[in-house]
């Protein structure tokens, strides 16, 4: 294995394998896991399974003063966390069909914060210019990793937590070792089913750090969806063994989820679909490898199950009540991108209206709910109006592409 690879390795954990490994931890999850039996998440949430959850979100970027401002890739990591809560990721085909019976949608759309918790106008994101190094340093324990969040060492505080969604953007590159081990990190709800208590966050904390190195990349990051998981009460797959348990016991150990195949340990950028590395007694799958809460990477995570749905959305319901509302009248990408797609909900009249940098290779094509496409056309006006009035009401998607059939621009749109 070359070093590169190592490095890679390394920098896909997110945080929480850090302390997993103490005996005060160990001794919690085993009694948590001996106790909870798996409670049946379908009795706790039938009630609202069917509703439509809008989280607002506020961004906190805090750069040196010598690094160029780049907020750009806030309209592409928001699009990118909106297809992959509401179903519509592109790469959700790549899920295998022996998974299909267990394909969960959680129906959760993020928005940027329009208003601050001051009632003042938003978009969205805050700016902090800090020398400060709030890299992850290799024996940090997680308790330490928070300074970000805080004025004493020049990071940005939260928003109301329990109506925001914070994250925090900055460079988490070890400061000992120029190395960077941790891509992001969240915090699980005060009380969330099968987390210990040492991970529940106060109101100082609460929220999600990922760091710079997520969002420089062009293709597509799973990184901030995975984070959002622990943000809403999922473990890893693997429930984090401890490391010195032999093979047999660590197959024992699990995410207290019901439809996500036991593993042995999180695995590591693979798409090897041939990995079984637990064999359960009844009902035998292979490791999962499309999901989320697995460590595969950006080109194999695509899906979430079903009960990992429910614990999300009972997680939200329940533990952060007052995080998300049910009216949709937001727009989910920033002005701050070359295109605006409005109104939304429309009454059947969609205007697209591009603020620069229009050229005649655009095309849209619009999605309906299960997938299929119901319209596709090219742009040929930098102010285009579309006609939607022969579509039923309910809930799409649509995607610009380029003339290299690249997905430029993607939102959920809602039909009156
Ligand atoms: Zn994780």
């Amino acid at each position: 294995m070359t070093s590169s690879n190592l490095k890679a390795q390394d920098s896909l954990h997110c945080g929480f394998n850090r302390d997993f490994f103490s005996p005060a931890y160990t001794n919690w999850y085993q009694q948590a896991i001996l106790e909870s039996n798996k409670p049946d998440l379908h009795k706790r949430s039938k009630v609202f399974r069917d509703t439509e959850y809008i989280i607002p979100v506020v961004f906190h970027l805090i750069y040196p003063f010598y690094v160029p401002l780049d907020i750009n890739f806030i309209p592409k990591i928001m699009n990118e966390i909106n297809a992959d809560f509401m179903r519509l990721n592109a790469d959700s085909i790549k899920l295998r069909s022996k998974f299909k019976s267990r394909e969960g949608n959680p129906k959760i759309r993020f928005v940027l914060a329009d208003t601050n918790e001051n009632g003042q106008p938003s978009k969205g994101y805050t700016i902090r210019f800090s020398l400060n190094y709030f890299g992850v340093e290799p024996n940090q324990p997680y308790k330490d990793m928070h300074r970000m969040k805080f004025k004493a060492y020049e990071g940005t505080p939260p928003w109301n937590t329990k109506k925001y969604l914070n994250i925090w953007v900055c460079n988490l590159t070890s400061f000992e070792t120029g190395k960077t081990y941790v891509n992001g990190f969240a915090t699980p709800p005060k009380n969330a089913p099968h987390w210990s208590p040492i991970y529940y966050a106060d109101s100082l904390i609460d929220g999600i750090v990922i760091g710079k190195n997520v969002y420089s990349k062009t293709n597509r990051s799973i990184t901030l969806t995975h984070e959002i998981g622990h943000y809403l009460g999922l473990r890893h797959v693997s429930g984090d063994p401890p490391r010195f348990m032999d093979s047999s016991s660590k197959c024992v150990y699990d995410d207290s989820i019901f439809d996500t195949p036991r593993v042995l340990h999180q695995n590591y950028y693979t798409c090897d679909t041939s990995i079984n590395s637990c064999i359960e007694p009844v009902n035998d799958f292979p490791d999962m490898l499309e999901n989320f809460m697995d460590y595969t990477g950006d080109n194999c995570s695509n899906s979430f199950t079903k009960q990992q749905v429910l614990m999300m959305r009972y997680c939200l319901k329940t533990l952060r009540p007052q995080l998300a509302s049910l009216k949709i009248n937001t727009i989910i990408a920033p002005a701050l991108f070359l295109v605006d797609v409005y109104p939304n909900p429309n009454k059947g009249s969609l205007h697209i209206d591009f603020k620069d940098s229009f050229s005649n290779n655009y095309s849209f094509e619009i999605h309906d709910y299960i997938g299929r496409k119901v319209l596709e056309s090219r742009i040929l006006e930098p102010k285009s109006l579309v006609n939607l009035e022969f579509l039923s009401s309910g809930l799409y998607s649509i995607a610009i592409t380029n003339d290299k059939s690249e997905i430029v621009y993607r939102k959920s749109i809602l039909k009156d």
